[in-house]
């Protein structure tokens, strides 16, 4: 069976690894020449580590992780710690350690994994066909090649999910925008093992651990859509939001280095249960695209990956049936998860702020316990228990 993924990207090559084991002979069509993820690290939760286990690579995976041993809520500012408390019950729980990781090292962890001579880069896909049971993609420079099956993993803007919808899909500005990068761990802005949250004004600036001694950075600010994006102004932008904030922050302010660190207006789409038209489904953002505030976008592309290949293993009705026993199986998943990170954003982010000032209250009575249950309901479900 011959299999075309578009988009190589961590759900492109995720899908692309679990269908090689199952025997899919697999190419993965890439629309950049140089692959540079967009995002500097990202957490992956348990569930996702264990898509990883499952695809032969926990050895390589745990490489890049960063240790993160506790969690943290401080008053962005005055400084004073919120709450505090151990992740390994959580951990115990689920049988597998958080993995915070710096995204170009995933990335490049992938591409090795799946194999490079059939990653095809600066292949833009321009539009997909199908006929009699055979898949056909065609690209900008007008050349085709055709398959059994077409997974689009060409996220956000996918153009495989338009093909399957019949539209184009609305995104949605979530209300706020996000700075992150990488700096070296810094114990002057937070302990080294430790996922640190400041937050307050429904604004909120996170440190988490990475492998090789860095700290994964993001600010988050509620701001309008559309507002000049210019690098220069970063560190201005990021003091003047973030004035009269405690020392930590103002530390990590100063630590950035602007030209290497990114700024992304946050967008959702709202679920839709269409994942499939025939031989072609969509899988990772391009079927569930997710703001970021329970940090499960990645890891619901790597669950899609696995229950892809499951279903394509398992079934014995042909291609179509089992693309759609994997629709069904992963739609409402994402889609609840989708709705749940937009319900955090909204209280993380201010947007009932007697709901954030609430939050900012039950933060400083907690002792991990509720905090741990949210995530906990997050991993729950996964396709591999
Ligand atoms: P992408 O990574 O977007 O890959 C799609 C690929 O398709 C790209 O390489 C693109 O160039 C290619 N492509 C597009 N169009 C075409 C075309 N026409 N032809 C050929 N190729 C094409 N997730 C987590 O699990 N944990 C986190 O902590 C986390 N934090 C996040 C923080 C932020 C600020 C953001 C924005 C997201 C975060 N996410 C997180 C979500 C995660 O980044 C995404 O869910 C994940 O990257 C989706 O992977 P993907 O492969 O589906 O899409």
């Amino acid at each position: 069976m011959k299999a075309i993924i578009i988009g190589a990207g961590m759900g492109g090559l995720t899908a692309g690894i679990a269908l090689k084991r199952i025997g899919y002979d697999v190419d993965i069509y890439e629309r950049v020449t140089e692959v540079k993820p967009v995002g500097a690290a990202l957490s992956l939760w348990p569930n996702g580590v264990k898509c990883l286990n499952y695809l032969g690579l926990h050895e390589q995976a745990r490489t890049l992780a960063g240790q993160m041993d506790t969690m943290a809520y401080v008053d962005g500012l005055d400084g004073s710690v919120m709450t505090q408390f151990s992740l390994e019950p959580l951990y115990k729980e689920v049988g597998q350690r958080a993995w915070p990781v710096a995204r170009a090292d995933l990335q490049l962890m992938l591409m090795d994994a799946f194999g490079l001579d059939r990653i095809h880069l600066g292949r833009e896909l321009a539009s997909v066909s199908e006929t009699d049971g055979v898949v056909t993609a065609t690209f900008t420079d007008g050349a085709t090649v055709t398959g059994d099956l077409l997974i689009g993993a060409d996220g956000a803007h996918s153009g495989v999910r338009s093909y399957v919808w019949g539209h184009k899909a609305e995104r949605r500005y979530t209300g706020y925008v996000n700075w992150n990068g990488l700096i070296e761990i810094d114990e002057s802005i937070a302990p080294a093992t430790q996922w640190t949250t400041f937050v307050g004004e429904g604004k909120r600036v996170s440190v988490m651990p990475v492998a090789e001694g860095r700290f994964y950075f993001f600010f988050d600010v509620p701001l309008p859509q559309g507002l000049p994006n210019d690098r220069a102004t970063y560190q201005n932008t990021l003091r003047e939001n973030f004035r009269g904030w405690a020392a930590p922050v103002q530390k990590l302010i100063d630590s950035i280095d602007p030209a290497r660190t990114n700024r992304v207006e946050i967008l959702d789409i709202d679920p839709n249960p269409v994942w499939v038209k025939g031989r072609v489904a969509i899988l990772g953002d391009s079927a569930h695209n997710t703001a970021p505030d329970i940090g499960q976008g990645g890891c619901m592309a790597m669950e899609d990956s696995v229950v892809l290949a499951i279903a394509l293993q398992t079934n014995t009705y042909g291609i179509e049936d089992a693309l759609i026993r994997y629709q069904d199986k992963r739609a409402p998943r994402a889609g609840e998860l989708v709705l749940r990170a937009r319900k955090r954003c909204d209280v993380t982010h201010a947007k009932d702020p007697e709901a954030t000032a609430a939050w900012y209250a039950d933060l400083r009575k907690e002792d991990g316990t509720h905090i741990m249950k949210g995530i906990l309901a997050n991993i729950e479900g996964n396709p591999l228990g």
